[in-house]
Order: C-alpha cells, then structure tokens, then sequence
C-alpha cells in the first residue's frame, strides 16, 4: 500500500457516482452521511440509487442481445427488485425467500430464475405455479422431483441445465483444469450434463432452453469465460449430433468484478460484452452450430459499487507490533455481522473519515467491529489521518454486493438499515432491526 498524500481524498473509482466530499463530509446521493447517521443512527448501509440503476442500465445496454439476469443472492430488497425490473433486467433468486421479495415487489414472473443445488419440493411449486421463466436444474434428483411437480401442476417449466465447465475464475487469474470436486453443477466431461440434456428432453412438460455455467466471481477480464464457453459450445454440438436436438440457449453466470481497492482494475461491461459475443460467435462458425441466446448474470458488479456503509468509531488503541511498528485499531460499532467478507473470504476493503476534514498525518489503521472474535476485521489495512477519534464517522464503499445479504446476529447483533439516497433525499428501504424482531422467534420454550 502507498502512502495517500491527502487521506482526506475520494479515491472516486471505489464509491458509487454520486459520493463527494464537502468540508470532509460524505455525501451520497445530496444526502450528508452525518445528517443522516443524525437521523436514522449507525451502522447504515447507504444505497445510491442513481448508481445503481446505471449500473444495471449499463450491463443491460452493453449486452444488448443477451438477457440479463440481476443475481438478488448479492442484495435483494423491494426497492432494489423495482429498480430492477423498470431497468428492463431479470431477476435470478435461489431460495423460496428470494423468490418471495421478488413476489411482494410484483417482478414479472417470466423475468425470474430459479437458482439452487437443493431447491425443495416446496420451492418448485412455489416456482412453477408462480410461472418463473426458467428453473436451472443441479442434480438427476432434481429433474425427476421438477418432472413430477410440473406434471402435478399441470403446467410446463423451461429449463436450464446447470453444467462445469472445468473452469474456475478468480480476479485475473483462472484455472483452465479446475478440479470438479465441489457440488454445483452436472460435468461436462464425465458424461454427466449430456446424459441430463438427455432427461430434461424426454420429461413431458420440461422445455429444455439449454446449458447454464457460472464459473466463479470478481473476474476482471473475458479469458475464464472463453474457455467455458468453448466447452459449453462443443455440448451444444454434441447434443446436436448426439441427441439430434438444438438447445436454444447458453447462460454464462455472473461473477463480473468491481475495485474494492486501488488494486483492483475490472473491465467495462461493454469491453466484456464484446469480447464474449465475439468469442461465442467464432466458436460457433469453427462449431458448424446455430449462435445461441446468450444470458449473464451479473450481481456484485451492479450492486456493490451502489452502496457504503457508514460507522461510528468507538474506540482507537494504537497496538505495537513485533519489530516496534504500531498498528492503530480502530473499532467501530458493526463489524462482522453486517460485513463477513473480510472474516470469510480475507476480503479487502477501503475506507474514509466521512464527518470532517483532519490535517494529522496519516497512520496506517485496521478497523475493526465491535464482535467477540478477534477475526472480526472490517478493514485490513488503511491510511486514516492520526486524530481519528471516537465520535468520527468512517465510511467504507464497495458493500452493496454479499454484505447484507449475509448479514447476521452474531452476539445478538441488529442488522442495520439500507437506506437508499437520491437527489437528496435519504427513504429506508429495510429498516434497522429491533431487540423485539432479534426476540420474536426466542419463544422460550421452558413449559
Ligand atoms: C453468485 C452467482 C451469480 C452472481 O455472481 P456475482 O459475482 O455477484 O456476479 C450469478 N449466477 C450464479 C449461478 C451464482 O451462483
């Protein structure tokens, strides 16, 4: 990491378009971050919604031919399931849960995917009487539990079958030859997806729309997907000259990068857009196949940017590291319960003083929660200027995608708000939880 000469600056590219500061105080949307901590309190999640609907506008006008599903597992709510559809974008839900938000926002059912390695019985009717557009299929299990509720129902379900493709991608590295040993998906080599194409096309009432590989998440370039696409394309052949049947479509997954940090350097959509059209377009022609409609599914990289989650600081202890360096730690009043990613996947993350401007020079501090683990680390590593005090607020961007949608109650912890920020004016969205929602399912049990 480098020293920052100002650390009062924005480092613009990391916060969603709307972020500025004025005399050192963030403002999201028109909205200052301390007038609206003043109002609904801290920790908070801050949603730009502006930046949001561009982002989603921007995959949906990058990959014109293609439809493109928003994955609500990175952050689904009312509000954001709206913008979504009035974006022109589907929606992909994996849980009966998700299924219902998308429901109580009225999201056009033909626009909605059904995700899952192990949906219930439960959830497939949910899905097929709700009419979803497709159900992507994980297991032979699944296609005969599918088969005999669509039967039941009596009504059909387009389906996707969900394949590995033997590729795994991660950031700008990829592994061509990655290992099949995890639970997702029917291999392509072993013979096992052909054999389900195989079922999906002699089960009345399943339509079969074709293969669906999602290869991994925070990709920054298009050389993963080529190579998945290589060989979800040669499936498409060989069911073609194999079972003598044409699969319409191909779903590419998500898991398109944003920059947590000034590290990190993704690809525009329109960049990756072309590269993946070109790439499926050639393969073809060499192939002697139809092109096929192309879906994405694209989560973090349409919310992540979009939201920030504001603090309170509570305690800064400066810690004398082996060899004499100090590391100051700085516990603010969330932690691991509103952001796991560090604690989970050693995430990076960023952040600023966001209530005022500081002349101190920079220390190098780790900001932390408030839980009882000592993995409990909100941000690693960050210049913050020394005076950093209780009573600050701090800000930390890129926490739209995976932060609350895997937020916990951790020591009994209340999930923050999301409170959306537009043409200043700050609407919560979820609202902060209370000590009665945290006690309504403790119903004691002692008699
Ligand atoms: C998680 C997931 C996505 C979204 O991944 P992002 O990294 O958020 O873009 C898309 N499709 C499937 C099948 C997924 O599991």
């Amino acid at each position: 990491m480098r020293e920052p000469s100002d650390p009062n600056d924005l480092v613009t590219h990391l916060w969603s378009s709307t972020a500025r500061k004025s005399d050192g105080v963030l403002e999201v949307g028109g909205v200052a971050l301390s007038d609206l901590v003043a109002e609904h309190g801290s920790p908070a999640y801050v949603l730009d919604e502006a930046d949001f609907r561009a982002r989603a506008r921007a995959f949906r006008d990058a990959f014109v031919d293609y439809d493109v599903f928003y994955a609500g597992k990175a952050f689904l709510s009312i509000a954001a399931a709206r913008w979504i559809a009035e974006e022109g974008l589907g929606l992909d839900v994996c849980s009966g849960g998700e299924l219902s938000v998308a429901e109580r926002a009225g999201f056009p059912m033909a626009r909605v995917e059904l995700h899952g390695n192990n949906k219930t019985v439960g959830e497939l009717e949910r899905a097929v009487r709700l009419g979803v557009g497709r159900v992507v299929v994980d297991s032979f299990d699944e296609i005969e539990r599918l088969a005999a509720v669509v039967a039941r129902e009596g009504r059909p379900a387009r389906v996707m079958v969900r394949v590995t493709a033997g590729v795994e991608a991660h950031t700008h590295e990829y592994i061509a030859t990655a290992h099949e040993d995890q639970k997702f998906g029917f291999s392509i080599t072993s013979g096992d997806a052909l054999e389900a194409v195989r079922r999906v096309l002699d089960a009345p009432g399943l339509e079969l729309l074709g293969p669906h590989s999602h290869i991994g998440s925070q990709i920054f370039d298009s050389a993963g997907f080529e190579v998945a696409a290589k060989r979800v394309l040669a499936l498409h052949a060989r069911v073609a000259t194999e079972l003598g049947a044409t699969m319409p479509q191909m779903d590419l997954g998500g898991g398109f990068g944003i920059a947590y940090t000034t590290q990190d350097d993704p690809a525009e959509p329109a960049r990756l857009a072309a590269e993946m059209s070109a790439i499926v377009a050639h393969e073809c022609r060499a192939l002697g196949i139809a092109e096929p409609h192309l879906s994405i599914e694209p989560g973090r990289a349409i919310a992540g940017p979009a939201m920030c989650t504001i603090y309170e600081v509570g305690t800064v202890k400066a810690v004398r590291l082996d060899g004499g360096a100090v590391r100051t730690y700085v516990s603010v009043d969330g932690g691991m319960s509103d952001n796991i990613r560090t604690a989970l996947y050693d995430a990076d993350y960023s952040c600023t003083l966001a209530s005022r401007v500081s002349d101190a020079p920079p220390v190098l501090a780790r900001v932390v929660g408030k839980h009882c683990e000592a993995g409990d680390i909100v941000v690693k590593d960050e210049f913050l200027p020394g005076d950093v005090a209780p009573g600050d607020l701090l800000a930390v961007p890129g926490t739209g995608a995976y932060c609350r949608s895997m937020a916990s109650n951790y020591n009994h912890a209340l999930r923050p708000p999301v409170i959306a920020v537009r043409d200043g004016v700050a609407r919560v969205v979820v609202r902060r939880e209370t000590e009665d929602d945290l006690l309504a399912t403790d119903v004691g049990g002692l008699e």
